[in-house]
Order: C-alpha cells, then sequence, then structure tokens
C-alpha cells in the first residue's frame, strides 16, 4: 500500500503524508482526527473560484469521514466558465496537434505516477475497494495517453471531384465548447474519455462531476491545470445538475453536451439539445445479461458471474444483473455462486481483503433494499444475502443479494437497480436464452459462457447489445475501441478509441479547383 493508501485506510489519520498534499491545498494546521474540513474550489477562467455554496464530500464506508468542502457553483459562475472556454476555444483550436498531445501525454503521465493516492482518494470517495480505485485511475492516465497519441493522428481525406479539376478534401475540425457531465461510479475515467479527446480535438471544455465524487474530479482539474493549456480551455463547475448542468444545455455558446448518466436525465437533455439542435450524446444505464450454457466450465461461469454481477458493488452500468442460465447446469451454478458469495468479504473500501465496498450513499443503498423488497413481493427466491451489514465504521454496507425462480417480466429484471444485486433467469436452451437476453429495452453489454463455439458466433451475431463478451464478465472493456450500446443505453457517436471522433469533431468538405 502506499504512503496515501495507508494515511487514508487509517483510522485516526493524523497528518497528512507529504506526497500527498497537492491533494489538499487549503489545509493550514494539521490536527488529529477528524480530519479538518477542507475547502475546493472551482477552476475558472485559469483561477480557482469560491462557489456560491459548497457541500461535504463524504466517505460511503466511514460516513463520520468527510474528506472536504467542494464548492457548488450558481448559474451566473456557469455562465463565467462557459463564456471563458468559448473565449479559448479559438486559441486552442488553432494550436498544433504537437502541443496538444504534449499536454495530454503530461496529464496522463502525472497521473499514472500518483495511481496510488489517487486510487485511494477515489476509492475513499466513491466506495469501490482499493485495487478497484487504482485500477480505475490507471485507466484515467492511459486514456490521456491514449487521446496524446489520438491527436497526432486527427483523421481526414482526400478524393478526386466528380467534376474535372477540382479536388474534395475532407477535414475535421473542432466543435467548439463542449459540455461535459459525468455520473459518479467512475468519478475519474468516464470524466478522462471525454475530457482527453474534447481536447485531443481542439475543443474546449466546462466540466460537471457528479455531486457524490468531486474529489477525483478536483484532482484531476487540478492535474490538468498544470498541463500549459491557455486560460479557460478546461473548466470545472462543481455544483447540482439542474443548476450547473442545466446552465451548460441552455447555453447558445455551448455546441454539445457530453452525458453519462441515468435514463430519465439523459432523455430530458435529449429533448432539450434536440430542441436547440445542439449536439449530444449519451451513455446511460445497462440490465445486462450474461448466458450460462450446459456446456460452460462451471468455475469460469462463477467468476463471471461474480465479477460482472458484484464488484465494483454492482455499480457498473456494465454489470450483469440478469444471469440466464440453462436448465443443464442451473443447479450445479446457483449453488457454486451461492458458495463463492460467502466467501466474499464485505468491507471498507480501503481494507485489504475488502472485495466488495459499501454502495455509494444512503438514497442508492435505499432503492437496492427496495428492489430486494419488490423482487420478494414479486414471488422471487431471495437465496442469499440482501441485508444491510454492520461494521465497524458506520458505511452503507449490503450483502450481495442473489434472486433464483425469477421470471423476465419482474421488475427486478426490467429495471437498472444499480447495486449488489443479481437475479437468476432459467432458459430451457440456447434459443429461449438468447431470447431473454434480448428482451428489455436496453442494450449496453450481453455476455455468454460456453465451450460451443456455434453458439458463441451466433450469439455475438444476435445479441442486441454495442458490446458483447465470450467467456468474460460484462464488464470491463479496453480503452482503444468503441463503447457504448443500442435501445436505452446510449445515444449518438460512440466514446473512445479513435470513434471519438465523431462526436468531438465537425465535418467539413472543402472543393478546389486547380484552375
Ligand atoms: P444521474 O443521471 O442522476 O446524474 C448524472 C449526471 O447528470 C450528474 O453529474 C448529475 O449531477 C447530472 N444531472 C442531473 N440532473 C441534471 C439535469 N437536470 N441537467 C443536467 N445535468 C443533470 O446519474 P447517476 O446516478 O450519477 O449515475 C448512475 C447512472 O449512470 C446509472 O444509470 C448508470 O447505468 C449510468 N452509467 C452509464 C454508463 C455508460 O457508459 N453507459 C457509465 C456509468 C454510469
Amino acid at each position: 500500500m502506499s504512503t496515501m493508501a495507508r494515511w487514508a485506510a487509517s483510522p485516526c489519520n493524523g497528518p497528512l503524508p507529504n506526497s500527498a498534499r497537492s491533494l489538499f491545498p487549503l489545509i493550514t494546521g494539521m490536527p488529529c482526527c477528524p480530519i479538518p474540513m477542507k475547502r475546493y474550489d472551482n477552476l475558472i477562467a485559469g483561477t480557482w473560484v469560491q462557489g456560491t455554496e459548497s457541500a461535504p464530500n463524504i466517505n460511503p464506508s466511514d460516513l463520520d469521514d468527510s474528506i472536504g468542502d467542494y464548492a457548488r457553483a450558481d448559474a451566473a459562475q456557469t455562465d463565467q466558465a462557459i463564456d471563458a472556454a468559448f473565449e479559448a476555444a479559438a486559441l486552442w483550436g488553432r494550436t498544433t496537434p504537437q502541443q496538444r498531445a504534449d499536454a495530454l501525454d503530461l496529464i496522463g503521465s502525472e497521473i499514472l505516477a500518483r495511481k496510488d493516492e489517487l486510487g485511494a482518494l477515489l476509492s475513499r470517495e466513491e466506495g469501490k475497494t482499493l485495487p478497484e480505485g487504482i485500477g480505475e485511475v490507471t485507466r484515467a492516465g492511459q486514456i490521456f495517453k491514449f487521446f496524446a497519441g489520438e491527436a497526432l493522428r486527427i483523421p481526414g481525406e482526400k478524393l478526386a471531384s466528380v467534376r474535372a479539376g477540382i479536388d474534395c478534401e475532407i477535414t475535421r475540425e473542432p466543435i467548439g465548447v463542449v459540455g461535459i457531465i459525468t455520473p459518479w461510479n467512475f468519478p475519474i475515467a468516464i470524466p478522462a474519455w471525454k475530457i482527453a479527446p474534447a481536447l485531443a480535438y481542439g475543443n474546449a471544455v466546462v466540466f460537471k462531476p457528479a455531486d457524490l465524487v468531486p474529489g477525483s474530479a478536483w484532482a484531476l482539474a487540478e492535474i490538468i491545470s498544470r498541463a500549459g493549456l491557455p486560460a479557460g480551455t478546461f473548466n470545472l463547475v462543481m455544483g447540482r445538475g439542474s443548476v450547473v448542468g442545466q446552465r451548460m444545455i441552455d447555453s447558445p455558446k455551448v455546441a454539445g453536451i457530453s452525458f453519462t448518466g441515468s435514463v430519465p436525465t439523459g432523455r430530458s437533455i435529449a429533448q432539450q439539445c434536440a430542441q436547440q439542435m445542439k449536439k449530444f450524446q449519451l451513455e446511460m444505464g445497462g440490465k445486462n445479461p450474461l448466458l450460462i450454457l450446459d456446456d460452460a466450465d462451471l468455475k469460469l461461469a462463477v467468476d463471471c458471474a461474480v465479477n460482472g454481477a458484484y464488484f465494483s458493488t454492482g455499480q457498473r452500468c456494465t454489470a450483469s444483473s440478469r444471469l440466464i442460465v440453462t436448465a443443464g447446469i442451473h443447479d450445479r451454478f446457483v449453488a457454486a455462486l451461492v458458495e463463492r458469495l460467502k466467501l466474499l468479504t464485505v468491507g471498507h473500501a480501503l481494507s485489504p481483503g475488502t472485495h466488495i465496498g459499501p454502495v455509494v450513499d444512503a438514497s442508492q443503498f435505499r432503492q437496492n433494499l427496495d428492489y430486494i423488497e419488490i423482487g420478494k413481493a414479486e414471488g422471487a427466491r431471495l437465496l442469499f444475502g440482501g441485508e444491510p451489514l454492520t461494521r465497524s465504521t458506520r458505511g452503507h454496507y449490503l450483502a450481495p443479494a442473489l434472486f433464483t425462480e425469477t421470471e423476465a417480466s419482474m421488475r427486478i429484471n426490467r429495471e437498472e437497480i444499480f447495486g449488489p444485486v443479481a437475479s437468476v433467469i432459467m432458459a430451457s436452451d440456447y434459443e429461449q436464452a438468447l431470447a431473454l437476453a434480448n428482451d428489455t429495452p436496453f442494450g449496453l453489454a450481453s455476455g455468454i459462457v460456453t465451450a460451443s463455439l456455434k453458439h458463441s458466433m451466433h450469439f455475438k451475431r444476435h445479441a442486441q447489445a454495442g458490446m458483447v463478451m465470450v467467456n468474460l464478465p460484462t464488464a470491463g472493456v479496453d480503452y482503444h475501441v468503441p463503447f457504448g450500446g443500442r435501445k436505452g443505453s446510449s445515444y449518438g457517436p460512440r466514446e473512445q478509441g479513435s470513434y471519438a471522433a465523431e462526436f468531438f469533431t465537425t465535418v467539413k468538405t472543402a472543393y478546389v479547383s486547380g484552375a
């Protein structure tokens, strides 16, 4: 464990290690616990600006631990950030690919160099385990490095015209100011996979993180603030979605909104952006199926189910919350899964040995418990877990829940729960399993565990999802290939990899006559 991770995990944090001081710039004294409340401001036009309000960032593993006091902007401050980005966009859009590549590479290098301390901060504020937190930070660093390379590879085409003596040149240009709105469950990776391409392709950014996880967002912004971008190119505006996010959607100076979050918010953003002819891209929820066929390797099937359904506390858009199991393996699979669930440790996100951290906050915790009651009332059998757990610190601890004897039509199988809750649906054969997998309003990720080449090939072609996993968990993706879904899960161009250019650039066709 790094110095910072040890410090963060200690019940009485005491003085902050020197290596972590850049995360906590406004600490004046260094008393012992509780940690003094520190203030974290917004970054607007290259300056750190106090919010009109602020809110504490509470550790879901320990509700007595407040990470700091984070600014909340009002609409007027959001306008200042948008104005600054609007001015800076012209400047940044004219920088050379090399300048942009250098800045992104610098940001990526610092994130990677500080992955342990940033991972500890992430786990402390979001509740995923420390290895998961460090893994996510590593991913964010890799994403910045990848888009440093993409800045040097902005695609274009040259074609002969259908008319004599004329060339057609197709180039990509930045769209201008991009508003970035992100959810709480990936506090640094999702911001990274939107901010890095936005900057790589020459756009200015106004970034609004989720209210629950401002710490990682602030740390990322602080790193970006030292990367040599012109003031205003990147702005951090923490605050409420209904205030800051809404202003970004309303402002005519914002050319595009890149959003990840829930379906209701996404739907409302889509309607408002369409009304204004504003570009938008939405990544939303999932109700992802994992098929387990009779011929599956049992251990692999259980590994995929546990990882996909319960790791990161089930709080992943790609979580496999529906385990669709064919009849011949059903009983063996359920028995093996329950044995594995008994071995999982639910605990403080920063404690060594924790497999599943807490649920992110009281409201999500309540929602999980409500769905567990709904499942029971619908006639599903709660075979394992689902009860609140008490630990040495006050936190939102929930035993991973497994429902069996469920029907596809039950609400627990149709609605996104977004917690450590999964259901088994029994299918008679592969054909029925595939039909059940596709019978959902969502279409993000879809997985299958089978030894059959025939079924895996068929599934790859016929799963109605943006991402298909064969003999792998539904969660866990690469950063250099497109990410996104179909149906109610996504709308607009794909994110990540070179496909990100589609949203963050606009195409221009030039006709040039040699005459
Ligand atoms: P949410 O929709 O409540 O909030 C997402 C963001 O939108 C937050 O920053 C929030 O402040 C902001 N927001 C809320 N109301 C707004 C408004 N009226 N105008 C503008 N912005 C507003 O979602 P959440 O609870 O933070 O995240 C969980 C959801 O995100 C789940 O549904 C999950 O599946 C989804 N998610 C999807 C992906 C994906 O890539 N498909 C990845 C991660 C999470």
